[in-house]
Protein backbone atom coordinates (compact mmCIF):
# COMPACT_ATOMS: atom_id res chain seq x y z
CA UNK A 1 0.00 0.00 0.00
CA UNK A 2 2.53 2.59 0.85
CA UNK A 3 4.61 1.29 -1.79
CA UNK A 4 1.53 2.05 -4.50
CA UNK A 5 1.56 5.78 -2.86
CA UNK A 6 4.95 6.42 -3.13
CA UNK A 7 4.44 5.68 -6.99
CA UNK A 8 1.28 7.56 -7.36
CA UNK A 9 3.12 10.63 -5.74
CA UNK A 10 6.53 10.03 -8.20
CA UNK A 11 4.24 9.99 -10.98
CA UNK A 12 2.22 13.02 -9.76
CA UNK A 13 5.61 14.56 -9.29
CA UNK A 14 6.64 13.96 -12.92
CA UNK A 15 3.41 14.95 -14.79
CA UNK A 16 3.23 18.43 -12.55
CA UNK A 17 6.82 18.79 -13.55
CA UNK A 18 6.34 17.97 -17.07
CA UNK A 19 3.43 20.28 -17.60
CA UNK A 20 5.12 23.21 -15.71
CA UNK A 21 8.07 22.78 -17.89
CA UNK A 22 6.03 23.06 -21.11
CA UNK A 23 4.06 26.10 -19.97
CA UNK A 24 7.18 27.54 -18.88
CA UNK A 25 9.06 26.53 -22.21
CA UNK A 26 6.07 28.71 -24.24
CA UNK A 27 8.17 31.67 -22.24
CA UNK A 28 11.89 30.94 -23.02
CA UNK A 29 12.04 33.57 -25.11
CA UNK A 30 12.53 36.03 -22.25
CA UNK A 31 15.97 34.34 -21.99
CA UNK A 32 19.16 36.64 -22.52
CA UNK A 33 21.85 34.33 -23.59
CA UNK A 34 25.41 36.66 -23.69
CA UNK A 35 26.61 34.51 -26.32
CA UNK A 36 23.86 34.64 -28.87
CA UNK A 37 22.38 37.97 -28.70
CA UNK A 38 23.86 40.03 -31.41
CA UNK A 39 23.94 43.36 -30.77
CA UNK A 40 24.23 44.90 -34.04
CA UNK A 41 22.25 44.05 -37.18
CA UNK A 42 24.85 43.93 -40.05
CA UNK A 43 22.30 44.95 -42.79
CA UNK A 44 20.35 43.14 -45.11
CA UNK A 45 17.83 43.62 -48.01
CA UNK A 46 15.95 46.49 -48.21
CA UNK A 47 12.46 46.80 -49.57
CA UNK A 48 10.61 49.49 -51.54
CA UNK A 49 7.78 51.62 -49.43
CA UNK A 50 5.00 53.18 -51.17
CA UNK A 51 3.41 56.48 -50.35
CA UNK A 52 -0.74 56.66 -50.39
CA UNK A 53 -3.07 59.39 -51.04
CA UNK A 54 -4.96 59.82 -47.58
CA UNK A 55 -8.38 60.66 -48.85
CA UNK A 56 -11.07 59.19 -47.61
CA UNK A 57 -15.04 58.88 -47.26
CA UNK A 58 -16.91 60.11 -44.44
CA UNK A 59 -15.64 61.00 -40.85
CA UNK A 60 -16.05 57.20 -39.26
CA UNK A 61 -14.58 54.57 -40.20
CA UNK A 62 -16.58 51.10 -41.73
CA UNK A 63 -13.70 49.20 -41.00
CA UNK A 64 -11.05 49.51 -38.33
CA UNK A 65 -6.99 47.23 -38.65
CA UNK A 66 -5.64 47.61 -34.93
CA UNK A 67 -2.14 46.28 -35.31
CA UNK A 68 0.09 45.84 -32.14
CA UNK A 69 3.37 45.84 -32.16
CA UNK A 70 4.37 43.82 -28.77
CA UNK A 71 7.21 45.40 -27.37
CA UNK A 72 7.73 47.45 -30.23
CA UNK A 73 9.09 51.35 -28.81
CA UNK A 74 10.57 54.45 -31.31
CA UNK A 75 13.84 52.57 -30.74
CA UNK A 76 12.59 49.49 -32.39
CA UNK A 77 10.65 51.18 -34.89
CA UNK A 78 13.74 53.50 -35.58
CA UNK A 79 16.37 50.43 -35.93
CA UNK A 80 13.67 48.86 -38.38
CA UNK A 81 13.63 52.77 -40.86
CA UNK A 82 17.75 52.56 -40.40
CA UNK A 83 17.75 49.05 -41.57
CA UNK A 84 15.81 49.57 -44.50
CA UNK A 85 17.46 52.70 -45.60
CA UNK A 86 15.57 55.41 -43.88
CA UNK A 87 11.98 53.81 -45.17
CA UNK A 88 9.06 52.52 -43.87
CA UNK A 89 5.39 51.92 -44.46
CA UNK A 90 4.56 53.57 -41.28
CA UNK A 91 5.88 56.96 -42.57
CA UNK A 92 2.11 56.88 -44.16
CA UNK A 93 0.73 57.65 -40.66
CA UNK A 94 0.76 61.65 -40.31
CA UNK A 95 -1.55 61.00 -37.02
CA UNK A 96 0.86 59.99 -34.21
CA UNK A 97 0.49 60.44 -30.26
CA UNK A 98 1.96 58.44 -27.58
CA UNK A 99 0.11 55.89 -25.35
CA UNK A 100 1.21 54.91 -21.27
CA UNK A 101 1.51 51.37 -20.81
CA UNK A 102 1.51 51.37 -16.88
CA UNK A 103 -0.93 48.41 -15.91
CA UNK A 104 -2.87 49.02 -12.54
CA UNK A 105 -0.26 46.98 -9.96
CA UNK A 106 2.77 47.60 -11.88
CA UNK A 107 4.34 50.89 -13.37
CA UNK A 108 5.85 48.35 -15.89
CA UNK A 109 3.21 46.22 -17.37
CA UNK A 110 3.59 42.94 -19.00
CA UNK A 111 1.54 41.86 -22.20
CA UNK A 112 -1.50 40.43 -20.66
CA UNK A 113 -2.57 43.43 -18.88
CA UNK A 114 -1.17 45.29 -22.08
CA UNK A 115 -3.35 43.63 -24.20
CA UNK A 116 -6.21 43.57 -21.88
CA UNK A 117 -5.92 47.30 -21.47
CA UNK A 118 -5.68 47.65 -25.19
CA UNK A 119 -8.93 44.97 -26.25
CA UNK A 120 -11.38 46.46 -23.35
CA UNK A 121 -10.34 49.51 -21.75
CA UNK A 122 -9.48 48.47 -18.64
CA UNK A 123 -6.44 48.53 -16.26
CA UNK A 124 -5.81 45.34 -14.58
CA UNK A 125 -3.02 43.26 -13.15
CA UNK A 126 -0.24 42.01 -15.10
CA UNK A 127 -1.03 38.20 -15.76
CA UNK A 128 -4.34 38.87 -16.69
CA UNK A 129 -6.42 37.84 -19.68
CA UNK A 130 -9.71 40.13 -20.08
CA UNK A 131 -10.49 39.93 -16.70
CA UNK A 132 -10.71 43.27 -14.35
CA UNK A 133 -8.59 43.99 -10.94
CA UNK A 134 -11.61 41.46 -9.11
CA UNK A 135 -11.14 38.59 -11.84
CA UNK A 136 -14.40 39.99 -13.61
CA UNK A 137 -14.50 39.18 -16.78
CA UNK A 138 -14.66 42.79 -19.53
CA UNK A 139 -15.85 43.00 -22.42
CA UNK A 140 -13.41 43.42 -25.43
CA UNK A 141 -13.95 45.75 -28.43
CA UNK A 142 -14.09 42.23 -30.80
CA UNK A 143 -16.73 40.92 -28.41
CA UNK A 144 -18.34 44.48 -29.35
CA UNK A 145 -18.24 44.55 -32.58
CA UNK A 146 -19.30 40.69 -33.09
CA UNK A 147 -22.51 41.57 -30.98
CA UNK A 148 -23.25 44.46 -33.90
CA UNK A 149 -22.95 42.13 -36.81
CA UNK A 150 -19.19 43.39 -37.60
CA UNK A 151 -16.82 40.75 -39.50
CA UNK A 152 -13.46 39.91 -36.67
CA UNK A 153 -10.45 38.79 -36.88
CA UNK A 154 -7.25 38.30 -35.15
CA UNK A 155 -4.21 37.31 -36.38
CA UNK A 156 -0.56 36.81 -34.52
CA UNK A 157 3.05 35.54 -34.85
CA UNK A 158 2.92 33.71 -31.61
CA UNK A 159 0.59 31.33 -30.21
CA UNK A 160 -3.04 32.69 -31.36
CA UNK A 161 -4.11 31.85 -27.44
CA UNK A 162 -0.56 34.24 -26.36
CA UNK A 163 -1.52 37.11 -24.20
CA UNK A 164 -2.21 39.91 -26.66
CA UNK A 165 -4.19 37.71 -29.07
CA UNK A 166 -5.87 35.63 -26.10
CA UNK A 167 -6.51 39.37 -24.44
CA UNK A 168 -9.21 39.56 -27.69
CA UNK A 169 -10.55 35.94 -27.45
CA UNK A 170 -10.84 34.72 -24.05
CA UNK A 171 -11.26 36.00 -20.18
CA UNK A 172 -9.13 33.79 -18.09
CA UNK A 173 -7.31 35.09 -14.45
CA UNK A 174 -4.01 33.44 -15.74
CA UNK A 175 -2.11 34.26 -19.17
CA UNK A 176 -1.11 30.37 -18.84
CA UNK A 177 -4.16 28.60 -18.96
CA UNK A 178 -3.62 28.69 -22.48
CA UNK A 179 -6.49 25.82 -22.77
CA UNK A 180 -8.85 27.41 -20.53
CA UNK A 181 -7.87 30.42 -23.48
CA UNK A 182 -8.42 28.30 -26.46
CA UNK A 183 -11.54 26.96 -24.63
CA UNK A 184 -12.99 30.51 -24.98
CA UNK A 185 -12.50 30.38 -28.40
CA UNK A 186 -15.72 28.28 -29.10
CA UNK A 187 -17.42 30.85 -27.28
CA UNK A 188 -17.14 33.42 -30.01
CA UNK A 189 -18.45 33.91 -33.58
CA UNK A 190 -15.10 34.92 -34.45
CA UNK A 191 -15.04 34.78 -38.28
CA UNK A 192 -11.12 34.30 -38.94
CA UNK A 193 -8.08 33.92 -36.68
CA UNK A 194 -3.99 32.72 -37.83
CA UNK A 195 -1.62 32.30 -35.45
CA UNK A 196 0.49 29.14 -33.61
CA UNK A 197 -1.12 26.80 -30.70
CA UNK A 198 -2.85 24.26 -32.04
CA UNK A 199 -1.41 21.92 -29.38
CA UNK A 200 -3.69 23.74 -26.63
CA UNK A 201 -6.31 23.05 -28.91
CA UNK A 202 -6.27 19.07 -29.43
CA UNK A 203 -3.79 17.97 -26.99
CA UNK A 204 -5.40 19.03 -23.71
CA UNK A 205 -5.95 17.39 -20.31
CA UNK A 206 -9.56 17.47 -20.82
CA UNK A 207 -9.24 15.50 -23.60
CA UNK A 208 -11.26 17.77 -25.95
CA UNK A 209 -10.47 18.16 -29.47
CA UNK A 210 -11.16 21.71 -30.09
CA UNK A 211 -10.03 21.38 -33.98
CA UNK A 212 -13.00 18.99 -34.87
CA UNK A 213 -15.27 21.55 -32.42
CA UNK A 214 -14.34 24.07 -34.66
CA UNK A 215 -15.29 22.03 -37.77
CA UNK A 216 -18.45 21.38 -36.47
CA UNK A 217 -18.99 24.74 -35.90
CA UNK A 218 -18.61 25.28 -40.10
CA UNK A 219 -15.07 26.81 -39.45
CA UNK A 220 -12.00 25.25 -41.90
CA UNK A 221 -9.02 24.19 -39.75
CA UNK A 222 -5.88 24.89 -41.61
CA UNK A 223 -2.52 24.44 -40.76
CA UNK A 224 -0.70 24.99 -43.70
CA UNK A 225 0.20 28.60 -44.96
CA UNK A 226 -0.10 28.16 -48.42
CA UNK A 227 -3.81 26.29 -48.27
CA UNK A 228 -4.35 29.29 -45.36
CA UNK A 229 -3.52 31.91 -47.97
CA UNK A 230 -5.93 30.56 -50.47
CA UNK A 231 -9.22 30.66 -48.05
CA UNK A 232 -11.53 33.57 -49.95
CA UNK A 233 -14.71 33.41 -47.16
CA UNK A 234 -16.23 31.79 -44.85
CA UNK A 235 -15.16 31.20 -41.30
CA UNK A 236 -11.54 30.26 -41.21
CA UNK A 237 -9.11 28.69 -38.13
CA UNK A 238 -5.46 28.90 -38.88
CA UNK A 239 -3.67 27.09 -36.79
CA UNK A 240 0.35 27.17 -38.30
CA UNK A 241 2.80 26.07 -35.53
CA UNK A 242 2.27 23.28 -32.65
CA UNK A 243 2.90 26.10 -30.07
CA UNK A 244 4.71 29.68 -31.09
CA UNK A 245 5.38 30.34 -34.90
CA UNK A 246 9.49 29.99 -35.49
CA UNK A 247 11.01 33.71 -35.59
CA UNK A 248 10.43 35.47 -38.81
CA UNK A 249 14.07 33.91 -40.41
CA UNK A 250 12.10 30.47 -40.36
CA UNK A 251 8.27 31.70 -40.37
CA UNK A 252 9.02 33.76 -44.01
CA UNK A 253 6.11 36.05 -44.72
CA UNK A 254 3.27 34.14 -42.84
CA UNK A 255 2.27 37.63 -40.85
CA UNK A 256 1.82 39.82 -44.21
CA UNK A 257 0.13 36.93 -46.22
CA UNK A 258 -2.21 36.06 -42.90
CA UNK A 259 -3.14 40.02 -43.18
CA UNK A 260 -4.32 39.76 -46.72
CA UNK A 261 -6.60 36.34 -46.36
CA UNK A 262 -8.05 37.98 -43.29
CA UNK A 263 -9.00 41.00 -44.96
CA UNK A 264 -9.61 39.33 -48.21
CA UNK A 265 -12.31 36.97 -46.47
CA UNK A 266 -13.22 40.14 -43.44
CA UNK A 267 -13.75 42.44 -46.68
CA UNK A 268 -17.08 40.56 -47.68
CA UNK A 269 -19.20 41.55 -44.88
CA UNK A 270 -21.00 44.71 -46.02
CA UNK A 271 -21.31 46.19 -42.42
CA UNK A 272 -17.92 46.18 -41.66
CA UNK A 273 -15.12 44.71 -40.18
CA UNK A 274 -12.53 44.94 -37.01
CA UNK A 275 -9.50 42.89 -37.67
CA UNK A 276 -6.51 42.58 -34.37
CA UNK A 277 -3.00 42.20 -36.49
CA UNK A 278 -0.04 41.43 -33.95
CA UNK A 279 3.80 41.15 -34.68
CA UNK A 280 4.45 39.15 -31.47
CA UNK A 281 8.30 38.74 -31.57
CA UNK A 282 9.65 42.17 -32.07
CA UNK A 283 9.08 41.51 -28.05
CA UNK A 284 11.25 38.27 -27.87
CA UNK A 285 14.44 40.19 -29.83
CA UNK A 286 13.93 42.70 -27.03
CA UNK A 287 13.80 40.48 -23.96
CA UNK A 288 17.27 38.59 -25.64
CA UNK A 289 18.95 41.93 -25.93
CA UNK A 290 19.19 41.10 -29.61
CA UNK A 291 19.11 44.00 -32.52
CA UNK A 292 19.35 41.50 -35.15
CA UNK A 293 16.02 39.76 -33.77
CA UNK A 294 14.25 43.09 -33.19
CA UNK A 295 15.11 44.57 -36.21
CA UNK A 296 13.98 41.70 -38.79
CA UNK A 297 10.65 41.06 -36.93
CA UNK A 298 9.64 44.64 -36.84
CA UNK A 299 10.35 44.79 -40.56
CA UNK A 300 8.26 41.95 -41.09
CA UNK A 301 5.65 43.75 -39.19
CA UNK A 302 5.87 46.94 -41.39
CA UNK A 303 5.59 44.94 -44.48
CA UNK A 304 1.84 43.46 -42.99
CA UNK A 305 1.14 47.45 -42.18
CA UNK A 306 1.94 47.79 -45.83
CA UNK A 307 -0.48 44.83 -46.82
CA UNK A 308 -3.55 47.04 -44.69
CA UNK A 309 -2.39 50.38 -45.92
CA UNK A 310 -2.35 48.95 -49.50
CA UNK A 311 -6.57 47.92 -48.63
CA UNK A 312 -6.79 51.24 -46.49
CA UNK A 313 -5.98 53.46 -49.64
CA UNK A 314 -7.90 51.85 -52.30
CA UNK A 315 -11.41 51.28 -49.95
CA UNK A 316 -11.05 54.24 -48.16
CA UNK A 317 -13.56 53.59 -45.43
CA UNK A 318 -10.98 51.99 -43.25
CA UNK A 319 -9.01 53.10 -40.19
CA UNK A 320 -6.09 52.08 -38.95
CA UNK A 321 -4.23 52.07 -35.57
CA UNK A 322 -0.36 50.88 -35.45
CA UNK A 323 0.83 50.78 -31.49
CA UNK A 324 2.19 48.92 -28.93
CA UNK A 325 1.66 47.26 -25.38
CA UNK A 326 5.04 48.66 -24.42
CA UNK A 327 8.54 48.43 -24.92
CA UNK A 328 11.14 45.70 -24.42
CA UNK A 329 14.88 45.92 -23.50
CA UNK A 330 14.76 49.59 -22.72
CA UNK A 331 16.20 49.83 -26.34
CA UNK A 332 18.70 52.53 -27.78
CA UNK A 333 19.93 52.82 -31.09
CA UNK A 334 23.45 53.76 -31.00
CA UNK A 335 24.38 53.42 -34.42
CA UNK A 336 23.46 53.05 -37.83
CA UNK A 337 23.92 53.20 -41.45
CA UNK A 338 20.87 53.70 -43.84
CA UNK A 339 23.15 52.38 -46.90
CA UNK A 340 24.30 49.30 -45.52
CA UNK A 341 21.31 49.09 -43.09
CA UNK A 342 23.87 48.48 -39.94
CA UNK A 343 21.70 49.01 -36.48
CA UNK A 344 24.00 48.96 -33.83
CA UNK A 345 21.75 48.89 -30.42
CA UNK A 346 22.06 49.19 -26.68
CA UNK A 347 19.81 47.51 -23.64
CA UNK A 348 19.32 48.95 -20.91
CA UNK A 349 17.01 45.40 -19.17
CA UNK A 350 15.91 42.28 -20.58
CA UNK A 351 12.60 43.06 -19.10
CA UNK A 352 9.97 45.58 -20.46
CA UNK A 353 10.12 49.33 -19.71
CA UNK A 354 7.88 51.71 -18.51
CA UNK A 355 8.22 54.64 -21.47
CA UNK A 356 5.11 55.54 -23.10
CA UNK A 357 4.95 53.95 -26.82
CA UNK A 358 4.05 55.85 -29.92
CA UNK A 359 0.27 55.65 -31.37
CA UNK A 360 -0.14 55.81 -35.23
CA UNK A 361 -3.44 56.19 -37.05
CA UNK A 362 -4.18 56.14 -40.68
CA UNK A 363 -7.61 56.88 -42.42
CA UNK A 364 -11.41 58.57 -41.06
CA UNK A 365 -10.97 59.09 -38.00
CA UNK A 366 -7.58 59.15 -37.59
CA UNK A 367 -7.11 63.17 -36.10
CA UNK A 368 -8.59 61.13 -32.60
CA UNK A 369 -5.06 59.62 -32.07
CA UNK A 370 -3.02 62.49 -31.12
CA UNK A 371 -1.06 63.56 -28.19
CA UNK A 372 -0.75 61.64 -25.03
CA UNK A 373 -3.17 59.17 -23.95
CA UNK A 374 -3.77 56.12 -21.65
CA UNK A 375 -3.69 52.99 -23.43
CA UNK A 376 -7.38 52.26 -21.94
CA UNK A 377 -7.94 55.59 -23.83
CA UNK A 378 -7.47 53.70 -27.65
CA UNK A 379 -10.37 51.08 -27.80
CA UNK A 380 -12.61 53.12 -26.07
CA UNK A 381 -12.07 55.95 -29.04
CA UNK A 382 -12.55 52.84 -31.34
CA UNK A 383 -15.65 52.06 -29.79
CA UNK A 384 -16.99 55.11 -30.32
CA UNK A 385 -16.61 54.95 -33.76
CA UNK A 386 -17.91 51.67 -34.27
CA UNK A 387 -21.27 52.99 -32.95
CA UNK A 388 -23.96 52.41 -36.07
ZN1 LIG B 1 7.41 40.65 -23.25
Amino acid sequence: MIKKLRWTKAIALVLALGLGLSVSAQENYKHISKEDSVKVFPGGEQYKVKQFKANFKGKKPKNIIFMIGDGMGIAQVFGGMTANGGKLFLENFKYVGFSRTQSADNYVTDSAAGGTALSSGYKTYNGAIGVDMNKKSQPNIREYAEEKGIATGVISTSAITHATPASFMAHQPQRKMYEEIAGDFLNTNVDVFIGGGYDHFTKRKDGRNLAKELKDKGYKVLRDMKEIAKVKDGKLAGLTAPTHNPRYEERGDMLPVATQTALNILDNDKDGFFLMVEGSQIDWGGHQNDTHFVVNEMLDFDRAIGVALEFAAKNKETLIVVTADHETGGMAVLGGKYKSGMVKGGYATGHHSGVPVPVFAFGPGAEEFMGFMENIDIPKKLKAMMKR
